[in-house]
This record gives C-alpha cells, sequence and structure tokens, in this order.
C-alpha cells in the first residue's frame, strides 16, 4: 500500500520524492493563504495554473489518484479529513514549515528541489569569518564539473568573468524577444476563479506570459539557450528603458516552482558554449547566478531562518513609500522599473538591486516591509528568496553579513548603466537618487568609517561643500514626502 503525497504550489516536479510509490496526490489551494497576502495578480494566476496543468499531467499520467482541492479554508483540515499519513518533501519557507508541522500528520522528507541542502551549507558556512559567495561557487563548479577543465582548473583559467560582463545600457540595444506561451482553458478557469475571489492584489492581468508546465519552461529555457545567452555575459548589468527582457533568460519562476531542474538549465548552458556561438563570459556569469548566487541565498535563508524578520543593521525605521504600490514618481528610473513591475510582475536583476533595492537602502526602508513589498510584486517571489536578497543583498541590513559594502548608487551610477536619465526631467548630478545617496552616506558616515571599500564615497563627503550637502539632505527629505506615505 503506497501513501498520500501532498505537493506544494513550488514543488511542481515528476521528480518530486514525495511521489515515489505514493498511490494518491493531494494538490491543495488554499484560499487562506490566498487571501492573507496582497499578491500581483499574474504571480497568483502563475502559480494557480501551474499547480492545475501539473494535476492534469498526473492525471493524464493515470498512475496515481489525484485528489485536487480549490478554495480550501486550511490546508491542515484537508490533511486531518484523509485520515492517513501525508508524505511531503520538506516545504521551502519557515511559515509553511510551521504550518504543515502543526497539524500533526505530515511527514516531510529531505527535499530535492535544490542543489545544496541547508545542512550541508552550514557545514559549508562553519567557521568562516566572511560567507563569500564567491568561494561557495568555486565549490560548486567543481562539486558540479560546469565548465571545469582537465585538472580540475576553471575553463578559461579564471572562474569569474564578471569584469567582462559590465557594458552599459544604450537606446541603440534591441535583444531578440523571446518565445511567450499562450494561455489555455486552465488559465481561462483560473481566471474566472480569481475574478470571483477577489482577493487582495496588485499589478495588472494580462494573458499569461509566464511557463506553467515544465513543457513550457523548457521551451523557455531553449529560446533563451538559442537566442540571447550569447548576450547574457556583456549586457547584465545594462537598463535600457522599453526593453525589459533584454538578455535576461526568465526562468527564476519556472526554478521556484520546481517546473525545471537547476543542473538541466546549467548544463544546457554548458552545452551551449561546448557547441561553439556562446562566449564563455555568458556561460559562466549566467551558470554563477544559478549554482552560486541562487544556492548561497537559499542557504543564506535557512542559516539565519527566522532572524531575517529582525534584522535593521542601519536602524531603518521610514515606512515603504505609497508610490512603490501605485508607480507614481517623477523619477524616470523608478518611474520605469515600477511601470515594469505592475506591467509583467518582473524587472531584471540590475533594476531589482540598483533602482528598487538601492532606493529602499537610501531611503531607509524597513527592512522587512520592503521584503513583504518586493514578495508580493514580483512573479518569481518567496520568502526563502526575498529575505536575503532584499534585507541582506539589497538593504544591507544584515550588518555586511553577505555584502562586504552596502550596494549604494547615485544618479551618475543610473545614467551610466541605464538610458533612464535622457527621459528624466532631473540631471543626474542633482537629481533625487543622487541627493538620497548623499543623505544616506552622511546618516550613516560613523557606522562605515572602518569599512575600507566605503573609503571612496565617505572621502567623496568630506570634501563637498557643507551648504551643498544641507541643501542635497533637504531635497532627498522633501522628495521622499512626495513619495507618500505608507502603502
Ligand atoms: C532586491 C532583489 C530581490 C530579488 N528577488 C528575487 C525573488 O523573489 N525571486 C528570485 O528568484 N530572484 C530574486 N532576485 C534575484 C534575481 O534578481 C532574479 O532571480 C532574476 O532577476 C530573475 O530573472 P531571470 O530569471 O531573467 O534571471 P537571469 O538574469 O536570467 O538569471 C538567471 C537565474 O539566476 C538565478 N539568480 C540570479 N541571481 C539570483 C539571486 N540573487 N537570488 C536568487 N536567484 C538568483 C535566478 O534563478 C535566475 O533565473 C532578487 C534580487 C534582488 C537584488
Amino acid at each position: 500500500m503506497g501513501h498520500t503525497a501532498l505537493v506544494l504550489g513550488d514543488q511542481l516536479s515528476h521528480a518530486n520524492p514525495s511521489l515515489a510509490g505514493a498511490d494518491r496526490v493531494l494538490i491543495i489551494e488554499s484560499r487562506a493563504a490566498m487571501s492573507r497576502v496582497r499578491l500581483h495578480r499574474q504571480r497568483r494566476h502563475l502559480v494557480l495554473s501551474a499547480m492545475r496543468h501539473f494535476a492534469a499531467e498526473l492525471r493524464e499520467r493515470g498512475e496515481v489518484e489525484v485528489v485536487e482541492r480549490r478554495g480550501v479554508a486550511r490546508m491542515g483540515e484537508v490533511i486531518a479529513e484523509l485520515g492517513d499519513e501525508v508524505v511531503c518533501a520538506e516545504p521551502n519557507s519557515i511559515p509553511s514549515r510551521t504550518a504543515l508541522a502543526r497539524s500533526g500528520r505530515v511527514r516531510f522528507i529531505p527535499s530535492t528541489q535544490f542543489l545544496t541542502a541547508p545542512a550541508d551549507f552550514a557545514a559549508w558556512a562553519e567557521g568562516r569569518r566572511r560567507l563569500v559567495m564567491e568561494d561557495f561557487y568555486r565549490d560548486q563548479r567543481r562539486r558540479f564539473d560546469l565548465l571545469v577543465a582537465d585538472g580540475g582548473r576553471p575553463e578559461g583559467g579564471r572562474w569569474n568573468l564578471d569584469r567582462e560582463n559590465r557594458r552599459p545600457g544604450d537606446a541603440s540595444l534591441s535583444a531578440p524577444a523571446p518565445w511567450l506561451p499562450e494561455e489555455d482553458e486552465i488559465d481561462a478557469g483560473v481566471r474566472a476563479d480569481l475574478d470571483a475571489m477577489g482577493l487582495p492584489e496588485t499589478g495588472h492581468d494580462g494573458p499569461r506570459i509566464w511557463p506553467a508546465t515544465h513543457a513550457e519552461a523548457v521551451r523557455t529555457l531553449e529560446d533563451f539557450v538559442a537566442h540571447r545567452l550569447a548576450g547574457f555575459g556583456p549586457w547584465q548589468d545594462a537598463m535600457v528603458g522599453g526593453e525589459r527582457w533584454l538578455y535576461h533568460s526568465r526562468l527564476s519562476s519556472s526554478l521556484n516552482l520546481w517546473l525545471i531542474d537547476p543542473l538541466d538549465v546549467c548544463r544546457a548552458v554548458q552545452a551551449a558554449y561546448e557547441r561553439g556561438g556562446v562566449p564563455l563570459q555568458s556561460a559562466e556569469g549566467f551558470i554563477r547566478q544559478v549554482i552560486g548566487w541562487r544556492e548561497y541565498i537559499w542557504g543564506m535563508y535557512w542559516l539565519r531562518g527566522t532572524e531575517w524578520r529582525e534584522v535593521n543593521a542601519l536602524g531603518a525605521e521610514r515606512p515603504l513609500p505609497e508610490a512603490f504600490w501605485t508607480g507614481e514618481t517623477d523619477a524616470e528610473c523608478l518611474r520605469a522599473t515600477l511601470a515594469d513591475v505592475h506591467d509583467t510582475a518582473y524587472a531584471h536583476h540590475i533594476q531589482r538591486l540598483m533602482i528598487l533595492g538601492n532606493l529602499t537602502l537610501t531611503l531607509g526602508v524597513r527592512p522587512w516591509e520592503a521584503v513583504e513589498w518586493f514578495q508580493a510584486s514580483f512573479i518569481d517571489g518567496a520568502e526563502w528568496v526575498m529575505a536575503p536578497n532584499v534585507a541582506g543583498m539589497a538593504t544591507f541590513a544584515d550588518g555586511g553579513v553577505m555584502m562586504t559594502k552596502p550596494y549604494a548608487g547615485g544618479g551618475n551610477y543610473v545614467d551610466r548603466m541605464s538610458t533612464y536619465c535622457g527621459d528624466c526631467r532631473y540631471e543626474p548630478r542633482s537629481c533625487p537618487v543622487t541627493a538620497l545617496y548623499w543623505d544616506f552616506m552622511a546618516r550613516h558616515r560613523d557606522a562605515f568609517a572602518q569599512n575600507r571599500r566605503m573609503r571612496g564615497p565617505l572621502a567623496g563627503l568630506r570634501r563637498m561643500d557643507e551648504a551643498r550637502l544641507a541643501a542635497l539632505r533637504e531635497q532627498a527629505d522633501a522628495w521622499a514626502g512626495s513619495l507618500g506615505g505608507a502603502g
């Protein structure tokens, strides 16, 4: 006699270990979980669509009984109703583990969704003074034999080719448009149900543009590898108004819902490099994101656990401005990025880090409020990935455990890397982003005094005329006020 497998909405893989030996699969759409938080409409649509597509695939295979429950008040009630023990691969976040454990009827088994188990990451971190991603990444390259030449040397002689990957945004840049999925009758059902439920939402509805099945995720990967991977490295940091995807893969939501396996993605990229036509800097840069950054973030989430909710090393106490929800602002970099997020639930990494993250950092937004906004707004949002990225990487709220210095930038940085400033009413040297940057440096000059990597910005602050600094700080305050109070 087999068991009942519980498959959660972000564990939609046929390789999910709970399925092995199961004779019944339980897929629950919990209304309580959905009502609790405001979420981008497209994210909610994607997760429900992916769950329903997965259930349909299991039914088509005909190997197990599939029990789907929709609009359920509490998951625990369905589990209790079934009567027998339910097996579930370890959930990906602390709140889901706690809630399911509370039912007393769920047996967790180790998940194979990530390449590095939290215990293995903790063993790697043990005794290290700094948890530098680059060290972790090199070990991962060797471990999975990705872009490693004979004798364990890195392909091409260097482990990291980031220096070659800093080409700025330029208005003439135009990447090939990505392949997008088409909606089907399952999507029509999801849309009708969401319209009827009236849950707290943000963002625009629209045709589903994100993969909801393994087949669609594979098609997205193949399209990326064939048409955009070659440009991924050089233009990884570029921002171009009107070019929202550039050379990025659009695979994060598929990876996070486990529609596709991270190692399969990396092997496809390595194979493309070996075939020729894809420069090493692009293949290496991409593989570093997946086996390096993504796995490092996963490990860091579990290493610090519930502490992430509390961290606030810089004492940031401003509520998240209303403009993040409404998109209404006169700074073009922020306006354009928020418009991308509202329209598609997506902005690429540098928009997230150097526009949205930078502004929450320099404004001094309460870190967990920033985490919650990011989690609500993005197609790939989940607590495990948002907490370290937002509280650790973007807002430096962990006090520098992950990053050696805060990622703060002024208008000149935005001007150098993007096309936004050309369409903006402000001059980069005296724009709100610059004003906030100097205000941030002035507020934290004592805290950063011992940080060698902050010597340059602090020297710039010392050189600044006092009257100019005072005017910039006043401008920063007025502009922060123009973004509106708590959302
Ligand atoms: C403030 C902030 C918030 C973020 N929030 C999320 C989030 O909620 N969910 C999420 O998946 N990623 C998040 N990221 C990481 C990264 O920005 C996105 O994974 C990436 O932009 C997704 O787009 P893509 O699939 O086109 O990625 P690409 O640019 O094509 O990169 C390839 C893959 O690398 C992985 N990756 C790269 N960097 C990271 C990282 N720092 N953390 C985790 N995975 C990474 C992703 O799986 C991504 O699909 C965040 C980064 C920052 C700075």
